[in-house]
């Protein structure tokens, strides 16, 4: 085989060894192997060691059948949700804290009708389960008893290269899982690798049927890539993977104008936070005068949560207000600073600050409010509805608008105490109070 390499690596061994979250999977190798078993490390775990990163789980590949996993580590340890796929779920002893480990059978996957999963597996070698995998720098295996990487595919020289391959023929690797494509532009996003030439043209030539891939699963690439620091990069690699219009139409759209696709990717580069509304909102931008339309199109193509919904709404509504906070009044700017996405607003706004004339004064303004103490930013109201229902208001709709100009009055220093607050009411709303004979049948 072209590639068979197993290469002794020690630092990997011992970063592996450092990390914690290892230790489940590390002690299911070392149980199937006293069996007699084959078992290594495989896959993403081994990738990240390589690279220096924690990897985010660590799964195990082994010649075990499930039968045989669930048999040794017994029934209550195991769960076989993934069985069909060879694919058994083994639980630390304790059955707490730690997730479980996957526990994978060698295999090679059968036919793909649904453009996402094998109809069947063929349980197979360690050189075959390589195979199947989807990029080199994901084919690897790690055996923790010798400390080496074994290498079936290419994937250690790709690594050092900084190199996205798809193992065997791109093609028909794209065309049998679609979301492998995606998979593809995330992982040179976030690893800041490129993407290599022939994969790249299959990428194109199957863009158009990312779509077979359900929401949950694009949306969850798309947090990832969203969320790196080399997002602007990994927006302009979806426009070249031609990924952009299929995954999100509006947005893509625009985004086939260079001039704003390179100003999405500035913007990308400026926003300091990782989080997810405000970039989900620097996206929407890219629709101008439908940017609201553009986010309702990502909600629902990827699924999003209420709260990224919600957070990204606002901070399309308030971020212009806020770089023109240095304009307005307390009682305008208040409720922005005292909202419940206000973070995801201001992070907006921080990174839309140069774009806006006088910007930089309207943010400063904001973040010496958002210092305050409690008391000075939200201060208890004067007046509440319990207040005007005493002094004989009637509830209705115009208590709404009472108490919001009785409230405006306050931030603004108008009225300092309940006494001066009474006046003003007194002042403004007499009118609105009941009348004494109204009064004496309401209460009957
Ligand atoms: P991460 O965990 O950082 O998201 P990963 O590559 O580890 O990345 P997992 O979903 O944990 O992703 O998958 C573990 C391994 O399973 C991968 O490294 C790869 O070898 C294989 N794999 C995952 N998804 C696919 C796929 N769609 N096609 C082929 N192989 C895959
Ligand atoms: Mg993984």
């Amino acid at each position: 085989m072209k590639f068979v390499r197993s290469v002794s690596n020690q630092s990997v061994a011992q970063r592996i060894s450092d990390d914690p979250q290892s230790r489940l999977a590390v002690e299911i190798i070392q149980r199937l192997r006293s069996e007699g078993h084959i078992s290594y490390l495989a896959g993403g775990c081994v990738r990240d060691a390589l690279l220096g990163r924690t990897p985010k789980d660590y799964d195990v590949a082994t010649d075990a059948r499930p039968e045989q996993i669930r048999k040794l580590f017994g029934f209550h340890r195991t769960l076989a949700i993934g069985a069909a796929f060879g694919v058994i779920s083994v639980c630390s002893e304790s059955q707490q804290k730690e997730s479980p480990v996957e526990v994978a059978t060698f295999r090679c996957d059968g036919i793909y009708s649904d453009g996402r999963r094998p109809d069947a597996v063929e349980f197979s070698s360690p050189a075959a389960d390589a195979q199947r995998r989807d990029f080199t720098i994901n084919g690897l295996f790690f055996d923790p008893a010798s400390a080496e990487v074994i290498d079936f595919v290419g994937g250690l020289v790709d690594l050092t290269q900084c190199c996205i391959r798809a193992i065997g023929d791109a093609k028909s690797r794209f065309s049998e899982d679609k979301l492998r494509l995606l998979r593809a532009v995330r992982f040179a996003t976030t690893y800041g690798f490129e993407i290599e030439e022939e994969t790249k043209r299959a990428i194109c030539q199957h863009a158009a049927e990312v779509t077979v891939c359900s929401g949950e699963r694009i949306g969850a690439e798309m947090r990832r890539l969203l969320s790196s620091p080399n997002a602007g990069r990994g927006i302009q690699i979806l426009h070249e993977c031609r990924l952009a219009i299929p995954i999100m139409p509006q947005v893509g759209k625009g985004l086939k104008a260079a001039s704003e696709r390179d100003q999405l990717v500035r913007r990308l580069e400026r926003m300091e936070t990782s989080a997810l509304p405000p970039r989900l909102a620097l996206l929407a931008l890219v629709s101008g005068q439908k940017s609201h339309v553009a986010l309702a199109e990502l909600a629902e193509r990827w699924k999003l949560t209420n709260h990224e919904c919600d957070a990204s709404h606002a901070a399309l509504n308030s971020y212009p207000i806020l770089l023109n906070a240095h304009r307005l009044g307390w009682s305008q700017l208040q409720p922005l600073l005292i909202q419940r996405y206000v973070n995801a607003a201001v992070e907006l706004a921080r990174t839309m600050t140069i774009e806006f004339r006088e910007g930089a004064r309207g943010l400063e303004r904001v973040e010496e409010a958002l210092l305050f103490p409690t008391e000075q930013l939200n201060p208890p109201p004067l007046l509440t509805g319990d207040d005007l229902k005493r002094l004989g208001y009637r509830p209705g709709p115009s208590f709404k608008v009472i108490l919001e100009g009785a409230r405006a009055a306050q931030l603004d220093g108008k009225v300092q105490n309940r006494a001066q607050a009474e006046e003003w009411l007194a002042e403004h709303w007499l009118s609105e109070r009941r009348g004494p004979e109204r009064r004496g049948r309401g209460e009957q």
